[in-house]
């Protein structure tokens, strides 16, 4: 049954069975999802609109689900947050109206909390992921165990639409047991749920990432002399693609690599800072066996994130990209440019002298005008 402009009484026998009817300002529109669930997205669009779907983000409260959750629900698409940390999530209660984000207490471990996040949804994402392991959780549970779990939920509730997000140089012959596991998990989520879309996000760059903050840390400490190279790309730029995934049953089944336009090496990105900051940023080169033996010690012992030694080696692997995949191209997206978004978040680390560092390019001179107010 399809309507594209629905009458009232079209409207009104609809809400009698149980389809839920939201209709504001006599805007609605009808679709029919891939399991044959009809929605109605009502209003003109924004914040006060509807899309009609529902939407859960597992790992909604990291770094790239709170961008995931805004775009969503700024459109007005009900988005079901399973959270572990009462204090971790609240931000998000403002991305959207009243009643859009909704937040449900949940473990991975607790199946009845799980089916509790996914049963209303008609879009599943997982985010969910760890760098280092804990004593609760492996890499194993965290990647694999937990992708098991939910698909497995997506399939018993005929949810329409499960997005995996996994990791670049996600591979079965990776030294790395997080790449090794981040690869399990797409073929479990696969085997399970065929429709399964996977995102591979290069490493993502971003006011909460783990790229820039480790650079402008002290001791930035890297192997190899930060020879490392990869593809970073904005976290912008990969939530949009994963919203427009979630929305384009066209994406249905495909894999995406996501990553930026250029390759650059670690220590290349740490003087890209350098250079917006105006500040020199030191980093500790060390031998990679050492430092992996006693980041894996101090991992086990004290009780804030210092790595591990499975991070260590993947400070050692180029990124390489899987050319069979599907990219931002596919979606109809050109990926950001580093050195344009790189300043806005090195910015509020900028050093004292800025002012007086004289310009040496109009480029350069016209930036310095757009920023000096907001710098200092
Ligand atoms: P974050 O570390 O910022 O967020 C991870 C999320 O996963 C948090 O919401 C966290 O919840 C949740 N989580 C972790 N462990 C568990 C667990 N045992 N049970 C329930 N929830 C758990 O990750 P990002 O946002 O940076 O990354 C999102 C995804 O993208 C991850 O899968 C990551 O592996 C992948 N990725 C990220 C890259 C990057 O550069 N950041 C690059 C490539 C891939 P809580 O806050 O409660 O701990």
């Amino acid at each position: 049954m399809l309507f594209l402009a629905p009458s009232r009484v079209q409207l009104q026998t609809l809400k009698r069975t149980g389809v839920v009817v939201m209709a504001t300002r006599g805007v609605a529109d009808l679709a029919i999802t891939l399991s044959g669930k009809p929605v109605i997205s009502s209003g003109p669009g924004g914040r006060s609109s509807r899309t009609g779907r529902v939407a859960t983000v597992f790992g909604a409260n990291g770094f790239l689900g709170r961008y995931l959750v805004s775009k969503l629900a700024r459109e007005g698409t009900v988005v079901m947050v399973p959270f572990r940390e009462e204090m971790k999530k609240r931000f998000l209660k403002v991305t959207g109206d009243l009643g859009v984000v909704n937040f449900i207490e949940f473990d991975l471990r607790n199946m009845e909390s799980v089916e509790e996040s996914i049963k209303n949804s008609d879009i599943v994402y997982n985010l969910i992921g760890r760098n280092y392991q804990t004593k609760l959780f492996n890499f194993y549970d965290v990647n694999v165990e937990s992708t098991r779990r939910i698909a497995e939920t997506c399939v018993k509730y005929n949810v329409d639409r499960f997005v995996q997000v996994s990791s670049h140089d996600a591979s079965p012959d990776s030294p790395s047991e997080f790449l090794r596991t981040k690869f399990e998990a797409e073929q479990v989520a696969r085997s399970i749920f065929p429709g399964t879309t996977i995102v591979r996000p290069s490493p993502m760059v971003g006011g909460e990432d783990k790229l820039v903050r480790k650079i402008i840390s002290f001791p930035n400490i890297v192997v190899n002399s930060g020879a490392q190279r990869i593809r970073p790309v904005h976290v912008m730029d990969v939530a949009k693609a994963l919203h427009k995934i979630g929305f384009d049953d066209s994406t249905v089944g495909q894999t995406y690599e996501l990553f930026g336009q250029k390759e650059y090496s670690l220590d290349y990105i740490r003087r890209m800072c350098e250079y917006e900051a105006r500040v020199a940023y030191s980093q500790l080169n060390v031998p990679k066996a050492p430092y992996a033996w006693i980041t894996e010690r101090l991992n086990k012992i004290i009780w804030w994130p210092v790595g591990c030694a499975d991070e260590v080696e993947r400070m050692t692997i180029d990124q390489k990209v899987d050319k069979s995949a599907a990219t931002f191209a596919d979606l109809g997206m050109v990926p950001d440019k580093l050195e344009d978004y790189l300043g806005q978040y090195v910015r509020p680390w900028t050093g004292n002298l800025f002012q007086d560092v004289a310009p040496d390019s109009i480029q350069e001179r016209k930036r310095e005008r757009e920023f000096i107010h907001v710098a200092r």
